[in-house]
């Protein structure tokens, strides 16, 4: 983190450019919604590893969801599915920039619907999203309640098990989601990068897209794109979300 003059000073500086601005793009990672309560399912817990017997990136995989979908939705269940989430400031400063005609596109990481919940519009999610559910077998839709909640394995009236829409490892992202958000991201004024590492595929690569001078990274720790940027801002989204 940065000390908090240079953060007020950043601040100030992303402020001026969002005013002046009528083509911001926002692309964000798991930080986001961690301060809604909603846990990276990445970070390694204690309790994790006696729990279960696969990192996460093995159950959240398609050939694991295929070989074991039972194990599958325990996992989905109790890691995926946070009772009681809501938005926070920052997914709620977004929308209203939205509505303000200064935001064009929300591109996440995220698959727990809370921009949308927040009241934007335009989100492009990249992961695909937990609150839509379809049968694996025949494609038709179903509904989220039946993978998020219960116990039993979902199943859809034709037998084929239900699965979420969200991008397992394994699977190719949406090509038409990241068509839109590489237009969006081209045509930007200001990119503010949030809440990521910039580690996970494709967040590193879509930034490159960019083309305007006003990329702002806003993260708690350094990256590996800190240098890339047109600004950087050391601390908690909430805190510049809650002051922009
Ligand atoms: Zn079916």
């Amino acid at each position: 983190m940065d000390d908090d003059i240079t953060i007020k000073e950043n601040i100030s500086k992303l402020k001026e450019w969002i005013a002046e601005s009528e083509n911001i793009v926002f692309f964000g990672g798991a930080g986001v919604s961690t301060e809604s309560g909603i846990p990276d399912f990445r970070s390694v817990d204690g309790l994790y590893n006696q729990k279960w017997s696969y990192p996460p990136e093995t159950i959240l995989s398609h050939s694991f969801f295929e070989a074991n979908p039972a194990e599958y939705y325990r996992f989905h269940r109790e890691k995926l599915v946070i009772e009681g989430v809501k938005p926070n400031v920052t997914h709620l400063r977004l929308a209203e920039l939205e509505q303000e005609g200064k935001l064009k596109a929300v591109v996440t990481q995220n698959i727990d619907g809370l921009h949308q919940a927040a009241g934007s519009k335009n989100v492009l999610e990249l992961h695909g999203s937990i609150l839509r559910a379809y049968c694996s077998k025949c494609g038709k839709p179903a509904s989220a309640d039946l993978i998020n909640y219960g116990t039993d394995l979902p199943r859809c009236e034709c037998g084929g098990v239900l699965r979420p829409d969200i991008v397992l490892y394994e699977e190719p992202l949406d090509e038409s989601i990241m068509r839109k958000s590489i237009n969006a991201i081209r045509n930007a004024d200001i990119m503010i990068v949030g809440g990521t590492s910039l580690n996970v595929y494709p967040a590193a690569g879509l930034i490159n897209y960019y083309r305007g001078s006003k990329l702002v990274l806003i993260n708690r720790s350094e990256t590996p794109y800190d240098s890339y940027a047109d600004l950087t801002i050391h601390t908690n989204l909430g805190k510049v979300f809650s002051a922009i």
